[in-house]
């Protein structure tokens, strides 16, 4: 008798039919014989409308006043299902992080799991008892409480899986796996039945958005296979786990795009030792995440032009920086561009193979889509390119690679 961890996302609890249906499918996976584990998201839109509640409130909120909040969202949903689960006449119990010793550092919405004390989940799996747990939540050494980041209860689940030795973490939601790119752009794009690790993170921190980084990160530490699979729809799902020959293969796994980016550029600053420094530091202290950077100097190697890209939620900060630092470097102008995006082929096993960024590069000046800005890894390759170009560049990319056909992308 295995323990199973099976977690659940918002749009899988969004009502209370959902969370009823969610019920009958645990309670299924309890009859066959396993013990089950239970991790839950907040219902749909919850933890968006009490951050909303917050900002009605103030600018700022406190963020350890703001973890307090966001965190009942999952206190509902633990006991909704709980009691769900109980009306189908299986034994059920809710835990919140407290109860399960989730430790967690004190860095407020976006702590990191230091420990988790799983003697109370064991005890109720041992008297036949289905632990319903609360994700997304931790607790500090003094009894504060966190949270782990948006999209947390991924990390949640994954750090339950290994802490209680089950065998693998089900992370149940709105899509039926991971696809070579959005099915919403590309009509043929194909759910892949293994990623890998580094893939996986390489996708969710360019754009695909099923699962939390971090989660991934876990996941890879600690060498927990995720299987990905829809709630509603039945599939054997994507799954995420080591690399292994036959993912080798695949030189492209997939095309992802994001359009949360902005270009800020710098135009003639003079081309002497600091400049970076003096751009990039006070960005640094304010926590704004540089992505992409080139700089180019003019061909008489007095000026360079520089130019990267932010997060969107972090542009307004990022310009009015850069505005006061430039003018101090006497730039020649200062521009931003919030119309961009980035796309961005990923696969591990551009490692062992020439051209692919060529190749791209190529698919991609036939029709007529200008490169802005190139960034690469091991295993991508990315592209700032006009917004307005992302659904025809997607497409573009993943018929080039042979995304959407059957079997391994044949380059
Ligand atoms: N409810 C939290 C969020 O919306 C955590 C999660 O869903 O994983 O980000
Ligand atoms: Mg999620």
């Amino acid at each position: 008798m295995g323990i199973v961890v099976q977690k659940y996302g918002g749009t899988s609890l969004g009502s209370l039919e959902k969370i009823k249906y969610v019920a009958n499918r645990v309670v299924d996976r309890y009859r066959l014989g396993d013990k089950v584990v239970v991790v839950v998201s907040a219902m749909a839109g919850q933890t968006d409308s009490l951050i909303d509640l917050a900002k009605d409130i103030t600018k700022s909120p406190d963020p350890r006043e703001m973890d307090v909040l966001v965190s009942t969202g999952e206190q509902v949903s633990v006991a909704l299902l709980a009691m769900a689960i109980k009306e189908l006449g299986v034994p059920a119990r809710s835990f919140l992080a407290h109860q399960i010793g989730l430790k967690t550092d004190s860095s407020h919405t976006k702590a990191r799991i230091l420990d988790i004390d799983v003697r109370l989940i064991n005890k109720a799996l041992d008297a036949g008892e289905i632990a319903v747990v609360a994700g997304f939540q931790g607790v500090t050494e003094d009894k504060d409480i966190t949270t782990l980041g948006r999209g947390g209860s991924d990390t949640s689940a994954v750090a339950l899986t290994s802490v209680l030795g089950a065998d693998i973490c089900e992370i149940y939601t709105d899509v039926d796996g991971v696809y070579t790119a959005d099915p919403s752009i590309c009509s043929n794009a194909r759910r892949l039945d293994k990623i890998s690790y580094d893939e996986m993170l390489e996708m969710a921190s360019l754009g695909a958005k099923v699962l939390q980084i971090r989660s991934v990160e876990f996941a890879k530490k600690y060498n927990v296979p995720v299987l990905v699979k829809s709630t509603f729809k039945e599939g054997t799902g994507t799954l995420v786990t080591k690399e292994d020959v036959t993912m080798e293969s695949a030189v492209v796994s997939g095309v992802t795009y994001d359009k949360n980016e902005a270009k800020i550029t710098l135009l003639g600053v003079p081309d002497r030792p600091g400049v970076a420094a003096t751009i990039f530091t006070p960005l640094a202290e304010e926590n704004i995440n540089v992505d992409m950077i080139i700089q180019n100097i003019s061909a008489d190697g007095k000026y360079a032009d520089l130019s990267f890209t932010v997060t969107m939620s972090d542009y307004e900060r990022a310009m009015a920086i850069v505005k006061k630092k430039g003018e101090l470097l006497g730039a020649s102008d200062i521009l931003g561009d919030i119309k961009i995006a980035k796309i961005s082929i990923i696969g591990a096993g551009m490692r062992s193979h020439a051209g692919i960024a060529a190749k791209m590069f190529g698919a991609l000046s036939k029709e007529g889509i200008n490169i802005q800005m190139i960034s690469t890894s091991e295993i991508k390759v990315s592209c700032v390119i006009d917004e307005k170009y992302i659904e025809l560049g997607t497409r573009v990319l993943h018929d080039v690679f042979n995304l959407g056909k059957q079997g391994d992308a044949i380059v």
